[in-house]
């Protein structure tokens, strides 16, 4: 069997976007959708500004949303070429929870004939919320269900998921297409008179899959350097190891490793609680933690 056979994520592990101001962004994502700030951080590119990570509380692959903030940028325009919704999963006896609580939250039109919600955050990022096949006693959102990539076409992106990337042709319904991994789904929209997309604030900046970690990583830049993707070299990205190229119709995919995770650097009990530095950031901290805003980060307020 050779390397490519083998190749096949167990799904999502963080998507990363585009945010304002991060005071209203951490009482969206924590404080009415409930999600833990699990770590932190400065953009290790941009060290004035946040890098925020929301979870479970333990911060798990396939549950992490990561913003970067820039307060004043202007609103990107959303368009093919991006992801244009993200969705999270939640017990189905608590939709109706969600639906009451969060101001206005539409129904879902038939998805592949499960019931949802969808609603933008205050930056206006699509979001969605789909009962998921179980039941539970907390309304937490569980981890993300899919992303939908709005692309002009579909053939060449499919051929990346499924070829070279392991997640087998699920379902289709008018012009989406949905491809499956282990753990999630995500969904090709394709709307080939949509103008492009742009990068500004509520937009999507680039989606990560899982690889359990660095050999397997090694391989997967192997194999898609041999499928002709342009992929990056590994990158350090404290909490997870990481290599970026981007798919065909424009989106930037990356693969992130399972480890070390986000309880490298404080405790699990603790964690998002402070302001985390990289080793070689530590040095300026003082000049870091006088540019960036104060947060105030609510409470959770219900268990995960
Ligand atoms: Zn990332």
């Amino acid at each position: 069997m050779d390397a490519i056979d083998k190749m096949q994520t167990q799904g999502l592990h963080h998507v990363t976007a585009i945010c304002g101001d991060p005071q209203r962004n951490v009482d969206f994502y924590a404080g009415l959708l409930g999600l833990h700030l699990v770590k932190l951080t400065v953009n290790f590119d941009d060290p004035g500004t946040y890098h925020l990570y929301y979870g479970d509380a333990a911060g798990t692959p396939g549950t992490i949303l990561t913003f970067f903030p820039w307060a004043g940028a202007p609103r990107g325009r959303h368009g093919v070429g991006q992801v244009t919704a993200i969705a999270y999963g939640v017990p189905r006896n608590h939709l109706g929870f969600w639906k009451a609580r969060i101001p206005g939250a539409e129904p879902l039109r038939t998805r592949f004939g499960q019931d949802g919600i969808t609603f933008t955050d205050p930056d206006g990022m699509a979001l969605e919320i789909i009962a998921l096949d179980a039941e539970a006693t907390s309304p937490a959102i569980a981890r993300f269900h899919s992303v939908t990539l709005s692309e002009a076409g579909h053939d060449s992106t499919a051929r990346l998921l499924t070829a070279s990337m392991g997640l087998t042709a699920a379902a289709e319904q008018g012009n989406r297409f949905r491809y499956a991994a282990p753990e999630g789904v995500v969904d090709i929209l394709c709307q080939p008179d949509a103008r492009r997309g742009s990068m500004g604030t509520g937009t999507v900046h680039h989606i990560a899959w899982r690889a359990e970690n660095d050999s397997v990583q090694r391989d997967w830049r192997q194999a898609l350097s041999a499928d002709g993707y342009d992929v990056t070299p590994v990158l350090d990205r404290q909490y997870f190891h990481s290599i970026y190229y981007r798919e065909p119709g424009g989106v930037l995919f990356e693969i992130a490793t399972d480890p070390p995770g986000f309880a490298i650097d404080e405790p699990a009990a603790q964690l998002g609680k402070s302001l985390k530095l990289p080793a070689w950031l530590e040095p300026e901290r003082q000049r870091i933690e006088s540019i960036l805003p104060k947060l105030v980060v609510p409470e959770p307020p219900f268990a995960h």
